[in-house]
């Protein structure tokens, strides 16, 4: 059996960078920036006013100076003429400094009467004007590959960028499979229970920049099988839930070779989601995961989320351990890789109770998952360990 990482290692082999699209700037948060982009003009375009108050000459700044009021600049509307000796322009945050000015005293350290300022207060060295270009000259560039956060945006808005080039979203069918499964809302039989990876998966993936397509749910049956497949045609990534084990029905493998999958691997040395399967079929890479939900997830963070990034063009595919400090004592581990289900608090990081992988509501509860390495003694208290945040 492969490692996690030799699973990922083949996991990559099977995806690449998709294509590059423009998007209008309202919609490129969350996307990936594909092309470096570059400032098509300065921020700001002139030496504006950082505060309110009056543009004089620096030379003639000194504490109970006096200077006759000649006009007004606001943001928006420059003050068309130069400022003269013993003269001031009313000035406000944001208005272009009018030529011949250069410092503006805030308008709290002047009293003013009709056309006349006197400086009342020590108005210090601080000029109170931001130079033009101070936030970003033209041709200042933003690189790709990046995830563009709200913060992006608002550079590239700045930056007059309305159109931004970004990674194509790959494309992701979720198969769910199983006799015993209905989605939420439809009337369960008995012995039935509600598809719910799927949905899990479909959030995980969406809010990494995928799109994502839910299929209608395979019944474990050859030809339903086969039916699902095709419907995934035209995706970049096809992920089957369920049907991977070796039971008399699980057929996930048996359908996805016969219609031609070249199979990469099957089964990793982890707990959980040993049974995971993964090939190339036609023109798009194929993960068949375990169905036990708690499995299926952790292969989503562990697999899934890295071959999407990389689709989009990240370089920082694999997301990056951390380390904290036990508040429980943990077992030896197995042979395998375990990613416990764990709490974070601020004293350290504790493993959920109950680590079996049905258990949705104990997923749900962890903020972490608890990464052992195979053959890992008992640990105590105070160990240092590694987890993968959630
Ligand atoms: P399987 O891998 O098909 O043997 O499924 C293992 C367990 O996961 C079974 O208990 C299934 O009922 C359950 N399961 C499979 N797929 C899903 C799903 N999409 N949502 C919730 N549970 C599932
Ligand atoms: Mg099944």
């Amino acid at each position: 059996m492969i490692t996690v990482e030799e699973a990922r290692a083949l996991l990559f082999d099977l995806v690449s960078p998709l294509e590059a699209e423009e998007v209008p700037l309202a919609d490129a948060a969350g996307r990936v920036l594909a092309r470096d982009v570059a400032a098509t003009r300065d921020q700001p375009p002139f030496a504006a006013s950082s505060m309110d108050g009056y543009a004089v000459k620096s030379a003639e700044v000194e504490l109970h100076a006096m200077f006759k009021v000649i006009g007004e600049a606001a943001a928006g509307h420059a003050f068309g003429a130069r400022v003269g000796a013993g003269q001031a322009v009313r000035i406000f945050t944001g208005a272009p400094v009018p030529e011949g000015a250069d410092f503006v005293v805030i308008q709290e350290d002047v009293d003013r009467k009709g056309d006349l300022i006197t400086i009342t207060d020590a108005p210090g060295t601080k000029d109170n004007i931001r130079r033009a270009g101070v936030d970003f000259t033209k041709g200042t560039t933003i690189s790709a590959p990046s995830l563009l956060r709200a913060e992006d945006v608002a550079l590239l808005a700045s930056m007059n960028i309305p159109q931004v080039p970004v990674a194509r979203k790959p494309v992701v069918a979720l198969i769910s499979t199983g006799d015993e499964l209905v989605m939420p809302g439809d009337e369960p039989g008995p012995d039935q229970i509600i598809a719910s990876n799927t949905f899990g998966l479909k959030a995980l993936l969406e809010g990494l920049g995928a799109h994502v397509r839910v299929l209608p749910i395979a019944r474990d049956t050859v030809a339903s099988l086969e039916t699902a497949f095709g419907l995934a045609q035209g995706a970049n990534l096809v992920v089957t839930i369920g049907g991977a084990s070796v039971g008399d029905h699980d057929l996930v493998g048996d359908v996805a070779q016969g219609l031609g999958m070249e199979r990469a691997f099957y089964k990793v040395r982890m707990r959980p989601g040993k049974p995971l399967m993964a090939g190339r079929l036609g023109d798009a890479a194929m993960v068949g995961l375990p169905g036990n939900p708690v499995s299926a997830m952790v292969c989503g963070y562990l697999f899934l989320a890295p071959m999407i990034r990389r689709m989009l063009g990240l370089e920082d595919v694999v997301p990056p351990l951390r380390r904290a400090r036990l508040t429980a004592p943990l077992a030896a581990n197995g042979p395998r890789e375990h990613y416990m289900r764990a709490t974070l608090d601020e004293n350290g990081i504790a493993a959920c109770e109950d680590q079996d992988s049905s258990l949705l509501s104990v997923l749900a509860l962890a903020d972490a998952l608890l990464m052992r390495p195979p053959d890992d003694p008992a640990r105590d208290v105070g160990d240092e360990v590694t987890y993968l945040p959630l």
